[in-house]
């Protein structure tokens, strides 16, 4: 796909990965829908519009389905149809099995999970009769290993990958692709608050001795988006932690 003039929404792009994102995306020209659950700051829109590219923020919770579907409408309301949506919002809340509450559980599996197919399942209603779109959602290698700790996190990830090889199935017969990438260890908040000596393991860990920066995941989003033959695939871009 040309993403010259194509309208991108992007969960979780106020900063990380997702922010990364929406910079690679609109600097191959693609307006810019930006998301996160807090209002999304004049500066960050500006930013993004300097690109030369339209630029919206929409601030909302992905895993409450109104405000999904809602956001949804306003997007295309205010720039036309979606062309390409990165489900990228995640969270994690991590802690050994035996101490994770029902709770611990369920807000992971709600915001990663269901958030996915909050913000899916309206705008594929959309996709279907546009007859074009791109799907890409965020899964992680721990969906697909596992880890320690991450009981809640891994079996959202794990979901994710389902998820997206069902849509993929799906929605292929009307020129729709829907994709994963599995991150390995990245350096974003997310990974801020791991101690140094757990960096200094992951990095022993990690066959390429680093760990990835949001914009190896960004160039991934725009190489799928760009592909209109791969679809039910989930790339793993971990510096070769899952080989
Ligand atoms: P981050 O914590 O830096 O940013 C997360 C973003 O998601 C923020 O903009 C936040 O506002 C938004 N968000 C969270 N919950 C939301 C909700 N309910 N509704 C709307 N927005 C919400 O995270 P990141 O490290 O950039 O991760 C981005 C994605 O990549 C996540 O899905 C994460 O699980 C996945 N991932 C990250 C890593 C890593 O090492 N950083 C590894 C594997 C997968």
């Amino acid at each position: 796909m040309e993403l010259q003039g194509k309208n991108v929404f992007i969960t979780g792009s106020t900063r990380g990965i997702g922010l990364a994102m929406a910079k690679a995306f609109a600097q191959q020209g693609a307006n810019i829908v930006l998301n996160g659950r807090k209002e999304i700051s004049e500066e960050l829109i500006t930013e993004i519009k300097n690109f030369g590219v339209n630029c919206i923020g929409l601030s909302g919770d992905i895993s409450d389905f109104s405000s999904a579907k809602q956001m949804i409408e306003q997007a295309q309301e205010q720039l036309g149809d979606i062309h390409v949506l990165v489900n990228n919002a995640g969270m994690n809340n991590d802690k050994l099995l035996l101490r994770m509450k029902e709770e611990d559980f369920e807000s992971v599996l709600k915001v990663n999970l269901t958030g996915t197919f909050n913000m899916t399942q309206p705008l594929l209603k959309k996709m279907l009769k546009q007859k074009q779109g791109v799907i890409i959602n965020m899964a992680s290698v721990s969906g697909l290993t596992g880890n320690v700790g991450q009981a809640n996190y891994a079996a959202s990830k794990a979901g994710v990958v389902g998820f997206t090889k069902t849509v993929a199935k799906e929605a292929a017969s009307h020129g729709i692709t829907c994709n994963a990438i599995a991150p390995g260890f990245i350096t974003t908040d997310m990974t801020d608050v791991l101690s140094d000596k757990v960096k200094t393991q992951i990095n022993e860990t990690v066959p390429l001795q680093r760990l990835g920066n949001p914009e190896d995941i960004a160039q991934t989003a725009i190489f799928l988006a760009q592909n209109p033959y791969i679809t039910g695939q989930v790339i793993s871009v971990d510096g070769g932690l899952t080989m």
